[in-house]
């Protein structure tokens, strides 16, 4: 019996599926990002997830969190319009907002959900909410709005565009309801069997990355580096492809681009410090001559 296997992730595979290339005139043009995401307890989490987006060439960044985090994370990012939602005792997002983010999730290109965001009822109605009410926009979960598929596998399906899914091993445990050495012992088949069944576009993270399509193309990448095992990195990781997605790029080669970048971040990174110790927020800034280096 043939073992399955993955196309690897090359800077050649790469130029063989660029980006589109932005349209010079306008920000706009460039594509609109929402992130939505935060609680009080990790308030910085999507100033990661936001400045990536931007560093891979997004326009336009509005950035959604629970209201006690919405002034100081917009002096934090400065590019970003902010939105302030209500949010709950335990200082989450509430599900009040879901009709208002659902909306404004409309007039985006692509939409991040779930960075620093807490994993409860008030999270799964929202990203819920969102996921019913999308049209044409791309969606990225990550991190506590993945939570929801556990509970509604169906919700990710017959999207006009697949969303795209960015669990480490841990999530896809609890998405299968599997134990976590099952997945770390075939994270390929892991990412199959999520796609199977949620209709995603799933990414697989770990040492190894496995990105697997609903058409069942599959590509893996183990060029990154360990000092990416860091807090804060997942995050930089779902940024990429949110702004690649409102660029325009399909899921596909966003998430081929987005893991390729990211790894080759961390290679950079700890080429210059040493191995590890570099901080998630140094990610992004790498990615600008990245991008110029292979387009
Ligand atoms: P998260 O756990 O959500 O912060 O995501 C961690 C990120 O770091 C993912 O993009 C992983 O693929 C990457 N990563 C984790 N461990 C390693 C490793 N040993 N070598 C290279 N990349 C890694
Ligand atoms: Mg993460």
């Amino acid at each position: 019996e043939q073992s399955d296997s993955a196309d690897p992730i090359t800077e050649r595979l790469l130029r063989g599926m660029p980006p589109p290339p932005p349209s010079s005139d306008s920000k706009d043009g460039r594509g609109r990002v929402l992130v939505l995401g935060g609680c009080r307890e990790l308030p910085g989490a999507i100033r990661l997830s936001a400045e990536a987006a931007m560093r891979v060439g997004a326009g336009k960044l509005q950035i959604a969190v629970c209201r006690d985090v919405a002034v100081p994370l917009g002096l934090l990012v400065p590019e970003a319009m902010v939105v302030g939602l209500q949010q709950t005792e335990a200082g989450g997002i509430s599900r009040s907002n879901a009709d208002e983010v659902s909306k404004r999730a409309e007039r985006c290109d692509a939409v991040l959900l779930g960075p620093g965001m807490s994993e409860d009822a008030e999270t799964r109605a929202i990203v819920a909410a969102v996921l019913r009410a999308s049209g044409t926009t791309s969606l990225v979960l990550d991190a506590g709005a993945l939570c929801v598929l556990s509970d509604e596998p169906g919700l990710t399906k017959g999207l006009a565009t697949p969303a795209v899914i960015t669990p480490h091993t841990g999530e896809m445990a609890g998405l299968l309801g599997r134990q976590r050495e099952t997945i770390e012992a075939d994270p390929l088949a892991a990412a199959r069997e999520a796609t199977e069944r949620f209709g995603t576009l799933t990414v697989m993270k770990g040492g190894a990355t496995y990105i697997v399509a609903p058409n069942g193309g599959a590509w893996c990448y183990e060029g990154g580096h360990v000092g990416l095992a860091t807090s804060g990195s997942g995050d930089t990781l779902a940024g990429l492809i949110v702004g690649l997605l409102a660029r325009g790029a399909d899921p596909v080669t966003a998430a081929v681009w987005g893991v390729y970048c990211h790894g080759e971040a961390g290679r950079r990174l700890a080429r210059r410090h040493g191995g590890i110790g570099f901080l998630a927020r140094e990610i992004p800034t790498e990615i600008p001559s990245i991008l110029a280096e292979i387009l």
